[in-house]
């Protein structure tokens, strides 16, 4: 349910209808980025919903009361109905521009990390992304750099520009990962870690929401109703492919997800085709239906040397092929009235 009040409502009327919410065992919640004050409530009612919505609508101040009948409620349209912009050290996702976030798989090492950032950067991405800390199918596998990972990415950072995107996998490391990092990735296998999504919600630092390979559209929502309850609004949501009985690539693109997610949430949408594919020469073409079909940005991994990289070579853009890449995003952006400009960072 939420309670819209009327234009330049006094703060002593909000407060009154906070208080009565709370009273009742239930969870004021208030939207702090729209012109007009709009109060969530939050929790299990066990009062009739007829009943509730009769008695905020006689309080002072009170312009409407609408039921939201999505089980999200922070995520959903209804609550917030324009387009939710965030906003990374000046870098947009979401909005008129289409944003690009490009990197390695994995941190290899200083110099690997330095020479992709400065490659992305040039050809204009807006965030470096890259992970030390990583979920690896096999515990033998390259397990990823850990701290020196995160220095390496914050030297790269401080080189380009670009802010930093990478994984968080445990609670415990959250207030390490969030002290170099500028977005938290929460990768698709810990999509219904409920502790983490609380701990990333309370991190002030905006996160990348993965979809479970096995999710569902909606429990993506839920995952981000987490985050947004603990009072975190910036939330960018990640279609990266699911397992589907095709097994003709890694996983199977769900293209359909963008315009549900873009109907259903106020929350930008970026789409991962390497993780989707798994396979660099889908990832151009899966890229670009993701744009066309309103996705607000791209992830995507670059490697300079894919037969050696430690991680996700099968699915890592060369430079040129990245490069070729980013010239068809920025037409196919155009063709659907959006833009693709060279980020400019705040440095
Ligand atoms: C990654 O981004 O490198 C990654 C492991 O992604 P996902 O969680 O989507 O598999
Ligand atoms: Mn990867």
């Amino acid at each position: 349910m939420i309670i819209i009040m009327e234009p330049g409502a006094p703060d002593e009327q909000v407060r009154a209808i906070e208080e009565d919410i709370s009273h009742i065992g239930l969870r004021p919640f208030i939207n702090p980025g729209v012109e007009r004050k709009v109060i969530a409530v939050l929790g299990e009612v066990d009062i009739s919903k007829a009943e509730l919505v009769e008695h905020f609508s006689t309080f002072p101040g009170v312009a409407r009361v609408d039921l939201i009948s999505d089980l999200w409620k922070l995520a959903s349209r209804t609550y917030h109905p324009a387009d939710t912009i965030v906003r990374v050290n000046g870098v947009p996702v979401g909005g008129e521009q289409i944003t690009v976030m490009a990197g390695p798989c994995s941190v290899e090492s200083r110099e690997q990390t330095l020479e992709i950032a400065h490659y992305v950067k040039n050809l204009g991405a807006g965030f470096l992304r890259g992970g030390a800390f990583k979920p690896r199918s096999s515990p033998y596998s390259f397990q990823g750099m850990g701290e020196d990972g995160l220095k390496i990415l914050s030297d790269a950072r401080d080189e380009t520009g670009l802010p930093i995107v990478t994984e968080v996998m445990d609670t415990h490391e959250v207030d390490l990962v969030a002290r170099y990092a500028d977005v938290l990735q929460i990768g698709a296998r810990n999509m219904q870690n409920y502790a983490l999504l609380k701990s990333v919600g309370q991190s002030g630092r905006a996160v990348l929401l993965k979809r479970g390979m096995g999710s569902r559209v909606k429990d993506l929502l839920m995952s981000a109703e987490y985050i947004l309850s603990e009072g975190n609004p910036n939330v960018i949501l990640c279609e990266r492919g699911i397992t589907t009985f095709e097994n003709s690539t890694r996983n199977t693109t769900d293209i359909n997800a963008i315009p549900v997610l873009k109907q259903w949430t106020h929350l930008p949408v970026v789409l991962d085709p390497s993780h989707s594919t798994g396979d660099w020469r889908y990832v151009e073409p899966i890229a670009l239906a993701g744009i066309a079909c309103g996705a607000d940005g791209i992830i995507v991994e670059v490697h300079h040397d894919p037969q050696h990289a430690m991680s996700d070579g099968m699915q890592s853009l060369k430079p040129d092929k990245f490069e070729h890449l980013m010239a068809a995003s920025r037409k196919v952006a155009e063709a659907v009235g959006r833009r693709l400009d060279a980020c400019k960072q705040n440095i």
